[in-house]
């Protein structure tokens, strides 16, 4: 399967349907970016993020305003929500107790989360768990490195999980890499998913507002504006 990848404000993205990604990832190995409007804005004034999401191995559009802008440049890409994407991932790999590190969240999230994981998935096999509050960045690097996972699941926010996973691939180059944003939190059950309804409207984002108000400055002004660039860039291009 070769890789189809479609513009946003210069960015490439694949055009995989659900189960295309799944397999696409499964044989090449490597770094997945679950990319969002928030991430686009920041790595456009960020190069070396922005230089992390060019050379991922693959960039899957999370989020209802990947969806618009690319409709709104002519490119019909159906979104992939980076949990359900992460949660394949860890079915698959489970089906061969393939092992899967576990990185970020509070303590007792994370602990919550393999937890609840482990009742769904009887041959799951975790080779590693850190919360991401850890200051020594060395000591994970080189415990991650010699629990040799061949999946790294980071919820760190991004861009810190998309830095960390970066490093990490250089540690671990045949692994599939990772960065979940809040995912832990969900599977820990502290956290609800916005109802089936909202993800199937594609606006989750607008039920986690209304339950984390605080995150409103997140989506506004960043989410309309960014709408407006991509109208911009179908005009008159990228800026
Ligand atoms: N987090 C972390 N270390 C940090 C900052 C955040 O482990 O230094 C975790 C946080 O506990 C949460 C996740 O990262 O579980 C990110 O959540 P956020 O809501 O920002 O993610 P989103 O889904 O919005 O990308």
């Amino acid at each position: 399967m070769e890789r189809c990848k479609v513009k946003i404000q210069g960015f490439g993205v694949d055009s995989f349907s659900f189960d295309e990604a799944v397999s696409y990832i499964l044989e090449h190995k490597g770094i997945v970016i679950t990319i969002n409007p928030e991430m686009i804005q920041c790595a456009r004034t960020n190069p070396e993020f922005s230089q992390i999401i060019n050379s991922a191995d693959l960039v899957i559009p999370d989020g209802i305003g990947v969806e618009i802008g690319l409709k709104i440049l002519g490119n019909k890409v159906k979104r992939i929500a980076g949990i359900e994407f992460a949660r394949r991932l860890i079915h698959e790999f489970s089906k061969d107790s393939l092992p899967i590190a576990f990185v970020g969240a509070k303590q007792e999230i994370i602990g919550k989360a393999v937890e609840n994981l482990k009742k769904e998935e009887p041959d799951l096999n975790v080779c590693y768990v850190q919360n991401g509050y850890f200051k020594d960045d060395e000591r994970v690097y080189e415990e991650l490195k010699n629990a040799n996972p061949k999946l790294v699941l980071a919820a760190l926010g991004s861009p810190k999980q998309e830095f960390f996973i970066k490093r990490a691939s250089e540690l671990l180059p045949d692994s599939v890499l990772i960065g979940i944003g809040g995912s832990f939190d969900v599977w820990s059950g502290v956290v609800k998913r916005a109802p089936v309804i909202y993800q199937k409207l594609g606006i989750e984002w607008l039920y986690r507002t209304i339950k984390e108000p605080k995150r409103f400055k997140r989506i506004f002004p960043s989410l309309p504006l960014f709408v407006l660039k991509v109208v911009r860039e179908k005009f008159i291009g990228v800026n």
